[in-house]
Parts: structure tokens; sequence; C-alpha cells
């Protein structure tokens, strides 16, 4: 069997770039909400779907559709329906495709959630952030924690698959207080949680502030402990990291989109300055949309770059160390043309961050902390 493609699952990523308020942490391809007329991006993104559709007449129905951002939760119902039922005539959906919508907590509180549901939204992604009111304001977040909570139990009525995100490692935040408040969150029954370290991204407001010298992100070693606070506490409360940052209470409540990701399946990206992963007559093609909404809208993706067997396999390492399930290591060999060496394998083996079972390999708890420094290693 190849050892890249959409038989790895195959999924659609639509980038919604808007925001009612932009975080001064974000760095992502986002814009202001403000008042615009939405629905040119709208017919923008459906057109680059079927587009997607004349270059992979091959490709399976879709494992997954995930609405990312910016904030998708600001689309209306009837323009999520729109884009779930382009995807659905130009590919169809496996029957137990996942359809993750991200939202914010603000925006469940005022959407009709019933609508999501009927537009074919079986998960939500909700971003809490934090419980904390101060760290709310901080992140210049425009929800506290009672809208927070709020939305969730909302959320919680309707979709039983959903997830919530927070930000930890964030200046001044002691053990304690993140221990606290991950207990807090584990006790509202999110049977997923994506649990992301605040990094501070130099083209952000924070980054201008640290450059400034008035903000100081915590050093590498506290958020090296708050990690593995972050993985006890998890534990206990029964939802175990299956991934760098992502812990569920089951199998079935895992990220279908993301293990495409992790697992080097085929991945379409559309909408402004999404990335796609492409597989036609064993190439591997990268695609990235325009970034700016107006390019987007009147040119959507430059043709696609094809990666060389050796990017290829790079990938597959890097993002197949990622989950704790690992991954089949004659992949990688038969792309990068030969194994890593058996010497370094073994060391890692020995130093209690590698498990291997034959051809098999994946990352132990303490490994995932060093996960860079491993990839880099066996790199060959
Ligand atoms: S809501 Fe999310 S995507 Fe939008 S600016 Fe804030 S962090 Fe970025």
């Amino acid at each position: 069997m190849a050892p890249i493609g959409p038989h790895y699952g195959f999924g659609l990523y639509v980038h919604w770039p808007y925001c009612s308020k932009i975080c001064p942490y974000c760095d992502f391809n986002v814009y202001a909400a403000k008042d615009r007329d939405t629905a040119p991006l709208v017919a923008a993104i459906r057109a680059d779907i079927e587009r997607h559709g004349d270059l992979l007449p091959d490709h399976p129905p879709l494992d997954s559709l995930f609405f990312g951002g910016g904030t998708p939760s600001l689309l209306t119902c009837a323009q999520i329906e729109d884009v779930v039922e382009t995807a659905l005539v130009v590919f169809g959906f496996k029957p137990d495709a996942e359809i993750t919508l991200e939202a914010n907590p603000n925006d469940i509180l005022r959407s009709d959630l019933p609508g999501w549901q009927v537009a074919g939204i079986n998960r939500v992604s909700i971003g809490v952030q934090s419980l904390n009111d101060d760290a709310l304001q901080f992140l210049g977040r425009d929800h506290d924690s009672v809208n927070a909570l709020t939305a969730l139990s909302m959320a919680q009525r309707h979709f039983d698959n959903h997830s919530i995100d927070l930000i930890y490692a964030r200046p001044g935040q002691s053990a304690a207080d993140w221990q606290q408040e991950l207990s807090t969150a584990l006790a509202l029954g999110a049977p997923h949680l994506s649990l992301y370290e605040l990094t501070i991204a130099e083209r952000t407001v924070f980054g201008m502030r640290a450059a400034r010298g008035e903000l100081v992100a915590m050093t590498d070693d506290a958020q090296a402990d708050l990690y593995e606070t972050t993985q006890e506490v998890c534990d206990a409360a029964g939802l175990p990291a299956y991934e760098i940052s992502n812990h569920a209470s089951a199998a079935r409540y895992q990220s279908v989109h993301n293990h495409i990701y992790w697992n080097s399946g085929d991945w379409i990206g559309v909408g402004p300055g999404a990335h796609g992963r492409l597989t036609i007559d064993g190439q591997r093609l990268a695609t990235e949309a325009a970034r700016r909404p107006v390019d987007y809208i009147s040119a959507p993706t430059a043709p696609p770059s094809t990666l060389s067997p050796a990017e290829t396999a790079l990938e597959l390492l890097a993002m197949g160390l990622r989950p704790a399930s690992g991954f089949d290591l004659r992949r990688y060999s038969s792309l990068a043309g030969a194994a890593p060496a058996p010497a370094t394998l073994r060391e890692f083996r020995e130093s209690g961050h590698l498990a291997q079972t034959q051809d098999h390999i994946a990352l132990t708890a303490q490994g995932r902390l060093l996960a860079d420094h491993i990839v880099m290693q066996l790199m060959v």
C-alpha cells in the first residue's frame, strides 16, 4: 500500500478568516469581521471545493470536514449548510464522517444550535481558552467565564461530541493555579480537551510587547513542569493525551480530522490562507490558498507544488510521532529510502522516550516533551 494518500484519511478544511475581535496573541490568518458582505467569500469557498472535485475525481468520500479559523461560528446556518452541501455533492461523506465547527462562546450564546445540527455539524470545538476572568482579559477575549460556562452547557445539550480549548503556560501562571483551572474544566464533562501552551509569536501584539520587555514568556522549564501537571491531572480524570496537545475520554471522541493530518492522509484546504496536501498519481502535492480574502475571491489557489519524497518522509515522521498511537516506520523508510539508524532508535527506547514494537514506533509521554528534537535525530 502506498505510504501516503487518502487511504490514510481524507478531509476538507474550511478556513473562515473573520473574527469579531483580533486577540493579541493570535498569529493565524485573521481579519476583523466588521460589517462585511460575506456572501462572495462563501461563494468562492464553494467554487474552490468544486474545483478540487475536478482535480480529484478518484478520491473517496470525505472522512471529515472541519470549519476552522478565524471564527467560523460567525457564519450563518444557511452558509454552513451551503458549504456542507457542496462538499456532499462533490465528494460525499463516509457514513460516520465528522463535521466540526470551531465556535466562540459568545457565538454559541446567540446562535441557533439546532440549526447547526440541521446544517450537518456533529461536533463543536469551543474556544473557552480559560475559566479565569483575569486570564481571559489578558488574552484579549471578548467573553468571560460565565459566558463560557453557559455556552458550554448549551452546546452540551445538542452535541455529545464536543471539545474545549484552553491556553496555559501564561506568564506568571503557577502549577497550582493551572492544576485548579484544569480540574475545574475537567469537571465540566467535555469528552475532549485541546490544551495549548501560550506561544508568543513575533508579529503579534504580544510579540511586540515581549520585544519591549513588557511581557515575559514562561521559561521552557516552567512550561515543561506545567505540561507534566497537565498529563497527571488529565490521566487521573480519565482523559489521557492521545496526542501532544489533545485529550479524549474515549476513542470515539478523538478528532478524526486531526488524525488525517497526523497520519499523512489527504486533505483539501479551502478559504484564505488554507493549506492542503493531496496525493495524485503517487505525487505528494502541497497547496496554499491566497491569504487575503479579496485575493482568494478573485484567484483562490496557486498551482500546487510537488513535495519530494524526502520532504514527504519528514512530514510523515514529524506528524506521525505526534499521536500516542505512533505510526509504521516502513512507511517512512519507503519514502526516505532508508530507516532511521537502529542505534538512534535504541538510544531513545532505552532513555524511555520511544516505544517500538517491530516496525511500529510511538513517543512515550516523556518523549512527547521532546518531540521536535527526537524527529530531528531520527531523520535520515
Ligand atoms: S478568536 Fe481565535 S482566530 Fe480569532 S483572533 Fe482570537 S485567537 Fe485568533
